[in-house]
């Protein structure tokens, strides 16, 4: 038996820890830095290094690593020991307040966009207080951020706690005007739920594919996938169903709070979702429990893939970005109460948001882009890569007798019909039905769905938290000035959702009539990571980010030109990876089983002219014309591949070249990889089915 409260944060530098083994004076001078951002004494920092230490040495720590977020898509971490040698050849295990709050690790080999050159390559990181150390495998981890020396920021973390800055100081600024002024500080929230494959090992050791890029570049669909919806939420088998509650068992040592657990739509597919929290902390929780995942996996002989798209035709994996804001003194700020159309708050911070949605739908697209999820959105099974907004049938008919100005009747058809006379709040169940809506309304929180399953939270959260807290400058400023604000604060309202409201979409967003609509609205359908982040310079979005303080005009640049770097080579590591299975596998396989067919029917020959051959013949006829064609199309994507290092000097154009043309010939060898596969003895093919992969576990 487990004692969850009792496991739950054992592996954390937490509040309650702090409490006990921190003096009085330094743990009341570090809460007042957590909460109040106040700079960090040295003194403090030393007394709390030393606290610790000690902490982590109890937990069996020998080193420590400030574990940063850099722009690679996954965390970093240099492990040094605590020793200290003593001079007379023997060691004692200590740790400074200065090694605590900065670390210098050498920045020159993380993505940087050409921020800075490699002879200043120098970064630091920062300890970031408001996120708990953390024991993990012998190591002290110590959240940070990382910058380079000169400043400019080289990770995830800082604009994200920059963009909580932004949009605290804003909202604060509006529930002040509404007469909250008890409020400090407003904090954004997130839960986000995770979907992931489970495989077992020995199949994914089979195959390079998995193992270079984390998705299938070849494979025949199985016969079976997952048409009969019998995965989705079944019965989870023995082996998966350990995993799951050892995975818990971890997560809760790590402070995570590991909620829902179920089985997802594709065969081997699932889903784990902590409650969620604080921003900062619900992405620093993600980026580990992410890491916890595949740890454990392990342990059973199982691969754990967060890839967007492991298998073609079957659903790929997403997360969901559930968000809200919540003040210092408790108030869920995206709560409708019982009776939203007169909620002027609640109406102020809905308007804002489809103000911004609408308005950097770029921006949005953007954060999520990559070229896994590029296999998701649009392909109709995810949201598409058309940005829109679902506020459902009760909210959606507020929207529409405000814009139009009408008198909302208060009661939705449904709660008439089923004669219900004292309502609830709002409620929850009238709003989540729409599942295709990339950006929904959920009850008391928004619900952007267009995340891949590998995405850092931090950057759909860094731009939602900054465009918000734009909007409720604008709002703000205007409001601050107006005589009568209630009255100002109505037609603002009004106003804002009627130039808005086509962001707004209730339909279902999977089906075609909805492009053709949303492109009449002037909606951008961006498909692919060039066509997505070559929005990211715009002027509108660099005077955004720049005026909020949240990214410099050199940062955006230096984002700018990673994203489309790291997709380049993500394509052309699969590109690379596609030719030699081809040459190295696939068509000596072929070729294998060919000559087998051949021997075959010439030795049946040699017996009798009798004996039919048929067979033989049609099939060494079929897969020689399809091997033919095949080594022509790994020579055409060699070609491109070499073609491509002619543009490395224009980024974008470099990338371009790589969704439209080299991509193109991954699809197309991969078509004809795949027809081969199922005309070939499985005895000769050299790779696991997806038949196996899928359901072998
Ligand atoms: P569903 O699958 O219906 O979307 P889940 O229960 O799996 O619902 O996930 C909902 C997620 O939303 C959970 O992580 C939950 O903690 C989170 N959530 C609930 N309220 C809020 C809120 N106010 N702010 C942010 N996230 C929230
Ligand atoms: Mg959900």
């Amino acid at each position: 038996m487990v004692n969850v409260p009792e496991l739950f944060g054992s592996n954390v530098f937490n509040d309650e820890t702090m409490r006990d083994r921190l003096p009085k004076p330094v743990y009341t001078a570090l809460k007042k830095t957590i909460q109040d951002g106040e700079a960090l004494d040295i003194s403090v920092a030393n007394s709390v290094a030393h606290a610790m230490k000690e902490w982590a040495i109890e937990k069996g720590c020998t080193h420590y690593t400030h574990w940063f977020q850099p722009l690679t898509g996954v965390t970093a971490e240099k492990h040094d020991s605590f020793i200290t040698p003593q001079g007379d050849g023997n060691v004692i295990m200590s740790f400074s307040g200065k090694a605590l709050i900065k670390g210098e690790p050498d920045a020159s080999s993380f993505p940087s966009g050409g921020i800075r050159a490699t002879f200043e390559a120098r970064g630091y990181t920062a300890w970031d207080p408001t996120s708990y150390a953390f024991a993990k495998d012998g190591t002290l981890y110590i959240p940070t951020a990382f910058c380079s020396y000169t400043g400019e920021v080289l990770d995830k973390k800082t604009p994200l706690l920059r963009s909580m800055e932004r949009i605290s100081k804003e909202a604060v600024r509006i529930l002040h005007l509404l007469g909250k002024t008890d409020v400090t500080r407003v904090m954004t929230t997130v839960g986000p739920e995770q979907e992931y494959f489970l495989i077992d090992k020995d199949m994914y050791d089979a195959r390079p594919d998995l193992i270079y890029t984390g998705r299938t570049l070849f494979g025949a669909k199985a016969p079976k996938g997952q048409e009969l919806d019998d995965h989705y939420f079944g019965s989870i088998k023995t082996r998966v169903s350990q995993y799951m509650a050892d995975l818990d068992k971890e997560l809760w040592s790590y402070g995570i709070y590991s909620k829902t657990k179920h089985n997802e739509v594709a065969p081997s597919q699932h889903e784990v979702a902590p409650i969620f929290t604080t921003t900062n902390l619900a992405v620093d929780h993600n980026e580990l429990m992410m890491d916890v995942m595949q740890k454990v996996a392990e342990k059973y002989n199982l691969v754990c893939l967060l890839h967007e798209k492991p298998f073609a035709g079957v659903n790929g994996s997403g997360k969901h970005n559930n968000w809200s804001i919540s003040t210092n003194t408790g108030e869920n700020l995206l709560s409708p109460g019982k009776n939203p159309a007169q909620n002027l708050q609640f109406l102020l911070f809905l308007a804002a948001i489809v103000k911004g949605v609408d308005e950097y739908q770029d921006l949005l697209r953007i954060s999520v882009a990559s070229a896994g999820n590029d296999h998701r959105l649009g392909a109709n099974e995810a949201p598409p890569a058309i940005i829109s907004m679902f506020l459902g049938d009760e909210l959606g008919a507020i929207v529409d007798s405000i814009t139009e100005g009408t008198e909302y009747s208060g009661e939705s058809k449904k709660k008439m019909q089923m004669g219900v006379e004292v309502l609830p709040d709002f409620k929850k169940d009238t709003t989540d039905r729409n599942r295709t809506s990339p950006f929904a309304f959920t009850g008391n929180r928004f619900e952007f769905r267009m995340l891949g399953s590998s995405v850092n939270v931090a950057s759909p959260n860094i731009v939602l938290n900054t465009v918000v807290a734009e909007e409720l400058k604008q709002f703000a400023d205007k409001l601050e000035k107006a005589d009568d604000f209630e009255s100002a604060a109505k037609s603002l309202v009004a106003k804002t959702l009627k130039e808005h409201g086509r962001i707004i979409f209730n339909g279902n967003n999977y089906s075609d009539e909805w492009v053709v609509e949303a492109e009449k609205r002037g909606l951008l359908n961006l498909k692919s990571v060039p066509q997505a982040v070559a929005h990211y310079l715009d002027e509108k979005n660099i005077k955004l980010f720049t005026e909020n303080n949240v990214f410099s005009k050199e940062e955006l640049h230096a984002r700018y030109e990673v994203d489309l770097e790291n997709y380049a080579k993500i394509i052309n590591i699969e590109a690379l990876t596609m030719v030699d299975m081809a040459k190295k596998d696939i068509i000596p396989a072929v070729t294998a089983f060919v000559r087998e067919l051949t021997d075959t029917a010439l030795s049946k020959k040699a017996l009798s002219d009798a004996i039919p051959v048929e067979l033989e013949t049609k099939l060494v006829t079929s897969l020689s014309q399809k091997l033919v064609c095949f080594s022509n199309k790994v020579e055409e994507l060699e070609n491109s591949l070499i073609q491509a290092v002619e543009l490395e000097n224009d980024v974008q154009a470099y990338a371009d070249f790589y969704c439209d043309t080299v991509f193109a010939n991954m699809q197309e060898l991969r078509a004809i990889g795949d027809a081969m596969e199922t005309e070939t003895s499985s005895e000769y093919w050299p790779y696991p089915s997806y038949g196996e992969m899928l359901f072998g576990v």
